[in-house]
């Protein structure tokens, strides 16, 4: 396992963390989904044992039950592995409830202290509208004094200047924030974070599922023989500004193959990375030629989602990542998929690229379904 400096903290950060919002879940007798903890704590210190030594849970993931279970997990891992959480911001209502949250969570994780304390998905709105207003910063000092917290953090969610203003208010410790093959847009804040000597984690390495299947088209990014998932923890990994990469991890076999990426110790060369970016900067000027997905073109008077489907277009049509694309189409409710469109024409008087929506979404239709029958 690759280890590094976590920003100004002292501690040695696993360049894998353990992400706990995809852990086994089973279904009651009234279908109610609960964690199986059994399963969820093997593996959680499977991957302790292999060497990763940070675990990131939120007080909602998996019905509420993550947190219960990675406190099992660290039983007898505490001084071995680095513990976070986040502060569900949508649940603050009043500057009481983080006092009641904060108990609450280390109640149900059963310790003393969390290392690292999120402010949960921060956006410019939710800067102003909950931790200013209801002085959460304070709060987190106090419980960071009485020892119940060791370092504020934040996950975010916004605009990359956003993230800027928030690290300028010099109380974090480090940040949890996107950052994929797919997804670079976040790249230069996190430099500036690291710059102001924050810890960063990357989250959704594999593109929140997007790259998690093969894609001949990534394989050939670079000359060796890996797998695009390799592929793409590997890309995140060899950023040297992020510190560690959080994965949430499902079973044992993703653990295993994940650990064993992040054990290896020669990061993409220049010249490979380089490849990447000048193939990704094309595939990005080919997505746009698609859909740029502003949503002017929005709302669709027949409640079709038009930049949702396109997302899913491109996926197929660039990227060549037929399953994502497929998985991707398919989260929209059938009802705002493409097959709704009447071909009234008022989407394409709004489209500021001239896209040809009706045709295009046409194609969508098609594409997805052929490629939804092949996988
Ligand atoms: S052309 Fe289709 S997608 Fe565009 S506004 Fe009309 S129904 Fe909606
Ligand atoms: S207006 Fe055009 S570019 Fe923007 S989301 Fe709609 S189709 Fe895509």
């Amino acid at each position: 396992m690759i280890y590094n400096k976590f920003g100004k903290t002292g501690i040695e950060i696993s360049a894998l963390g353990f992400g706990s919002m995809r852990l086994p879940m089973v279904q009651d007798s009234d279908n109610n989904n609960h964690v199986d903890m059994d399963k969820a704590v093997a593996m959680m210190r499977h991957g302790f044992d292999l060497g990763i030594n940070y675990v990131d849970s939120a007080y909602g993931y998996c019905a509420s039950e993550s947190e219960i279970a990675v406190g099992k997990a660290l039983k007898g891992y505490r001084d071995k592995v680095y513990l976070s959480t986040k502060l569900p911001l949508g649940n603050i209502k009043a500057t009481g409830d983080f006092d009641r949250h904060l108990t609450e969570q280390l109640t149900k994780l059963d310790v003393d202290y969390i290392d690292f304390y999120h402010f949960h998905g921060v956006s410019n709105e939710r800067l102003e509208n909950v931790i200013l207003k209801y002085k959460l910063i304070d709060e987190a000092l106090k419980a960071k004094s009485a020892g119940l917290i060791r370092h504020l953090s934040f996950s975010f969610h916004d605009k990359p200047e956003i993230m800027n203003k928030i690290i300028d208010l010099g109380v974090f410790s480090s940040v949890l924030c996107q950052y994929n093959l797919l997804d670079r847009t976040n790249e230069p804040a996190i430099a500036y974070a690291v710059e102001q000597g924050l810890g960063v984690v990357g989250m959704g390495p594999v593109g929140g599922g997007r790259l998690s299947y093969p894609s001949e088209f990534m394989q050939d990014l670079v000359e060796q023989n890996v797998s695009t998932p390799e592929l793409a923890l590997r890309f995140v990994i060899s950023n040297p500004n992020i510190h560690c990469a959080l994965s949430g991890m499902g079973n044992l076999q993703m653990v295993d193959e994940n650990v064993k990426t992040a054990s290896i110790s020669e990061p993409l060369s220049s010249d490979e990375l380089q490849g990447i970016d000048a193939t990704l900067k094309q595939c990005q000027s080919l997505a746009d030629i698609y859909c740029t997905g502003c949503g002017y073109c929005m709302p669709c008077p027949h409640e079709v989602n038009i930049p949702a489907c396109f997302a899913a277009l491109i996926l197929k049509k660039v990227y060549k990542l037929d399953v994502a694309a497929v998985e991707r189409y398919n989260t929209i409710k059938p009802v705002n998929q493409a097959a709704a469109c009447v071909k009234c024409g008022a989407c394409e008087k709004k489209c500021p690229q001239n896209i040809p929506i009706t045709k295009r979404l046409k194609e969508t239709t098609e594409i997805i379904t052929r490629a939804d029958r092949a996988v």
